[in-house]
């Protein structure tokens, strides 16, 4: 007699019936593993079966919703060598011919007589047709589907599993586990937004009656996302409210002196960072400041300031960067200001020999040594400070909660202090890093132009090529950047090394040199010491260059397969000229065949050069991973909501977060037993949401 399991919200989703190993494997590639995450994954989009027109009376640019049976499937090449799949397709009204482009997966989808739910813009050629519409295969066999609902949610699918697979699959967890998912919200949030209950979410998100009842759970849905993120945010920021730190009072000793040593001033904003520094330093709490700033604004020398009160006041700072070569770098500028100021420092990284750390160590320990710059072989275990009283990390997206927790932790309670690149708007800024103070640094220093960006096709490269070929006679330098080191015949992507003997080829009057991040770095310093020299015209380099490296006269860059890279990444990368007072030129060359969604971003990358406007972009593109940096900020994802389109409810649930902690700092009211239960939950899952 076998034994009649239940299914659980932690049973794993093999257990479903009509899933199994196989299919499970599926879903665990889309993160499903248990039959709750299941049901937390929410249909990307929804079609309205009322909705779905007849053939005979589509419009040409109507964006419409059919649905029909396959009465012819070919696949071609067309006279472009581009594979094309045709598909026509007819209802009772008439017929339409749907095309996909370079979709040779497609070639075996099709059968005659299978029926399509198809959604996509209608054009014209030869009659009506489709380019490239989404299509689900309805499933006749088992006839179930459309029977269930007029509104079927659309999920995002993975190979291997079609969307009636995981719609069953939802069914069955639903029927026999939702009742058992907890309620987590007191129930006076509830009703001061009209919020359904969770239960009721999960039911309308998966089966709604209609689009609005949809919306209205995921309304719910992206609260409970955005409420518990903020939760987090607001109980650390209570905790280092509570805490006592380092006083530490800009004395004007040191920092005057650097003032005076600059061959600038600094800029309007710059000045105004440096005040709500040396006031949150000379506070009695920790500083935890967020300085946000766009690629060039001169985040540098602030810190370096920050750090010199540190000094004043007897104390060590550390400054670590995510790369070698910017912690390099960092070493190499701000040393010899340091130096005339007979500051001490040191550089540690992980290329370091053994005999110099152990000085390094020694003198770090003893409070021999002021600043120290690094990357993350500052925050190994055997390194000791002194007396830290600053910590600053660079580019702070780039780093784990972990690292930066590390790096505080190498003091008692010392100031915090986070650069960051990728600025965001004050408001999500806020909603986001609810847990630190911002700062932020607008504008540029003077006297640096817009660096001017162009699409450019691959078939005409030799264009760019020779207007390149006349700025570097004007002396000026340029980096070609490029996505991969190993050539990847997945992508058909070109190697670094192709491309810097492609580079070598078409500029033979000029000197060119390789950097990536498997060089060893004594190779790489050299190879940067070349190029900051000018004895290097131009620089084939990866992605190890994007962030932070500053040389002044690099005035030109090419970027080969730009779709390769984010919003914001790119606009580090440019970032990384135009730092000089001549005018600067950034060409992304890009293949001749690309996705229209992809030459959108690209093409708004091309308009913009502001950092605030690409990462509010990149955050609606690709959400705020990017930004916070990826599964590393220690906080629970955003998978539901939208930081843009969701805001409002975002501040909402901002707002209640905050109250709650205030009012109950230990979340311990009978009220709030199931909002510290989910808490937990999470933090459990997320392992890392105690620390920061
Ligand atoms: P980021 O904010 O991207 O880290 P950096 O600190 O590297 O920018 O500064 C970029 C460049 O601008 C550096 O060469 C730096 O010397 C220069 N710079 C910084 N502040 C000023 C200023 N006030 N006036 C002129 N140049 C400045
Ligand atoms: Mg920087």
């Amino acid at each position: 007699m076998t034994k009649k399991t239940y299914l659980q919200l932690h049973s794993s989703v093999q257990y479903i019936k009509g899933i199994g190993p196989k299919r499970a494997a599926y879903l665990n590639r889309i993160g499903v593993e248990t039959v709750q995450d299941l049901l937390f994954l929410i249909p990307h989009r929804y079609i309205d079966y009322s909705q779905v027109m007849k053939i005979r009376d589509l419009k040409i640019n109507d964006e419409a919703t059919i649905l029909g049976r396959v009465a012819l499937a070919t696949a071609q090449r067309t006279r472009t060598r581009r594979s094309m799949v045709k598909v026509v397709l007819i209802d009772e009204t008439g017929e339409i011919v749907l095309r996909w482009f370079n979709r040779p997966d497609l070639k075996t989808k099709f059968e005659n007589g299978m029926r399509l739910l198809v959604s996509g813009k209608v054009s014209f050629y030869h009659g009506a047709q489709m380019i490239n519409p989404l299509f689900e295969g309805i499933d006749d066999k088992n006839g179930d589907g459309f029977n269930q609902g007029k509104v079927i949610p659309v999920y995002p699918l993975t190979e291997g599993l079609t969307l009636w697979d995981i719609k069953r699959a939802v069914t069955i967890a639903l029927r026999e586990c939702c009742s058992t998912v907890p309620e987590i919200l007191p129930s006076r949030l509830l009703e001061k937004h009209a919020l359904m209950t969770r239960r009721d979410a999960l039911f309308n998100i998966h089966e709604p009656k209609t689009v609005e009842e949809a919306r209205c759970a995921r309304r719910r849905l992206v609260y409970d996302e955005f409420f518990f993120f903020e939760l987090i945010l607001a109980k650390r920021r209570t905790a280092i409210k509570d805490t006592d730190g380092i006083k530490m009072i800009d004395k004007g000793t040191r920092t005057k002196e650097l003032l005076e040593l600059l061959p600038y001033d600094l800029t309007h904003d710059q000045k105004q960072a440096i005040q709500t520094i040396a006031r949150d330093m000379a506070a009695p709490r920790p500083m935890n400041l967020l300085l946000q700033g766009d690629v060039g604004s001169g985040k540098t020398i602030v810190a370096l300031y920050a750090m010199l009160i540190a000094v004043e006041n007897g104390y060590q700072a550390a400054l670590m960067a995510p790369t070698e070569i910017l912690a390099e770098q960092h070493s190499m500028v701000l040393s010899p200001l340091l130096e005339k100021m007979n500051v001490r420092v040191a550089l540690i990284t992980s290329s370091i020999r053994a005999a110099e750390r152990r000085k390094i160590l020694g003198a770090l320990q003893q409070g021999t040594t002021d600043i120290v710059i690094g990357t993350h072989a500052l925050i190994e275990g055997d390194i000791t400070f002194n007396h830290l009283g600053l910590a600053i990390v660079d580019e702070q997206h780039r780093f784990g909660v972990m690292q930066r927790a590390a790096l505080v932790n190498k003091g008692q309670n010392p100031d915090f202090l986070v650069l960051s690149a990728t600025p965001i708007p004050r408001t999500i800024a806020l909603t986001l890093y609810g847990d630190l103070d911002i700062a932020t640094i607008k504008e540029k220093p003077p006297g640096r132009g817009d660096v001017i960006t162009k699409i450019i096709r691959e078939r005409d490269k030799h264009d760019a090529y020779k207007f390149i070929r006349d700025q570097l006679a004007l002396h000026r330098q340029a980096f070609v950047i490029c996505p991969i080191i190993e050539r990847s015949e997945k992508f058909d992507l070109k190697s670094v090394q192709d491309i810097h003997q492609e580079i070598t080829r078409a500029f033979p009057e000029f000197q060119t040199g390789v950097i990536h991040g498997r060089l060893k770095t004594p190779e790489r310093i050299a190879i940067m010491e070349t190029f900051r020299s000018g004895r290097i015209d131009i620089l084939v380099a990866t992605t190890v260059i994007e962030v932070g490296v500053d040389i002044p006269n690099a005035a030109i860059m090419l970027i080969e397969h730009p779709e390769r890279f984010g919003l914001a990444q790119l606009h580090q990368l440019r970032g990384r000229i135009g730092r000089g007072a001549e005018k600067a030129y950034c060409f992304l060359l890009v293949d001749t065949y690309l996705k229209e969604e992809t030459y959108e971003r690209i093409s708004f990358f091309e308009k913009n050069n502001d950092g605030f406007a690409l990462a509010q972009q990149d955050m609606k593109l690709r959400g705020p991973g990017e930004i916070l940096g990826k599964r590393q900020h220690g906080l629970p994802d955003i998978r539901i909501g939208d930081l843009d389109a969701d805001r409002e409810i975002l501040f909402k649930a901002r707002d209640d977060a905050f109250d709650l902690i205030s009012i109950d700092p230990q979340i311990a009211s009978s009220d709030h037993a199931m909002v510290h239960l989910h808490l937990r939950a999470l933090a459990e899952q997320e392992e890392l949401l105690r620390i920061g």
